[in-house]
């Protein structure tokens, strides 16, 4: 790593820039990852928590056994403690976060089987293609409502659970499936399915009514050089794309005062996400 002198060319922020170096095979990892029926998981779950870790946890789960990437918890914890601070509802059981391939791949062949192969791929993904095996994605259900035999989900967008669907983004959270977008994503509409993207990109994605598809061919157009810029409640941050390359390593352009985070996009590159108020 190598700091650089300032340039003309660059923003005030890349004023004092450096290059990290990060591992190629990266692009697969982290919040931004797109998993879906063209764009396979290549890891079987990082970094991953049970929830059950949380004695103070406002909502239930199914088992002992549901997880997720850690770095969603504490923002997920958050979302459920503000939920419970206006609604005093303890009703929200988190049905579902990570699954495994193999997991997956039960469930899979189940619902081939109860409803043929091709219904059975608007509802689940095949093998290596669910989000669930990031980590970073979980179902909701309701507590009073489970259990009925059918396995269903019974988590809708009505209210008081409304407010979950509506404030999500502020906590990093994306409806991954909504409804009007099945062209786009290749799934029913599901209200109970959420994934972590982080802050910036949620406040964005929830700004122009992006689905994640939609929102990372839109982050590609933007360079270090030029970067997105977004003013949320909790600050602004600015975001731009490196290509991945074919080497084991790849360059990615950061600055030096500010503190950033790297994403893959598991689609070719990176994306990074800058603090501005720091
Ligand atoms: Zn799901």
């Amino acid at each position: 790593e190598s700091s650089e002198e300032s340039s003309l060319s660059l923003p005030d922020y890349l004023q004092k820039h450096e290059y990290q170096i990060v591992d190629t095979d990266d692009q697969h990892f982290g919040e931004l990852i797109l998993v879906n029926k063209e764009h396979a998981c290549v890891g079987n779950g990082t970094m991953l928590r049970s929830l059950m870790d949380n004695d103070d946890r406002h909502y239930a789960l199914t088992d002992k056994t549901v997880s997720l990437n850690q770095e969603v918890i504490a923002d997920f914890d958050r979302m459920m403690d503000d939920f419970y601070a206006i609604y005093g509802d303890t009703d929200i059981m988190v049905a579902c976060g990570f699954r495994s391939q193999e997991v997956q791949a039960g469930l899979y062949r189940r619902e081939a089987e109860s409803v043929g192969e091709e219904e059975a791929a608007l509802w689940v993904a095949p093998p290596g293609y669910s989000e669930h095996q990031t980590g970073y994605a979980f179902d909701l259900n309701l507590a009073g409502h489970y259990g009925d035999g059918s396995g269903n989900i019974s988590y809708e967008n009505v209210p008081p659970y409304s407010w979950i669907n509506e404030n999500c983004s502020r906590y990093g959270f994306i409806l991954r499936y909504p409804e009007g977008r099945e062209d786009v994503t290749g799934f029913h509409a599901e209200s109970w399915h959420f994934r972590y993207v982080g802050y910036a990109s949620a406040c964005l994605m929830a700004e122009y009514s992006m689905t994640l598809e939609e929102y990372l061919s839109f982050v590609r157009r933007y360079t270090a050089e030029d970067p997105l810029v977004v003013f949320t409640d909790n600050g602004s941050y600015a975001l731009y794309y490196t290509e991945a390359t074919e080497y084991a390593h790849t360059s990615v352009l950061v600055p030096s005062d500010y503190s950033y985070t790297i994403s893959g996009d598991n689609a070719g590159g990176f994306i990074v996400t800058v603090s501005l108020d720091n």
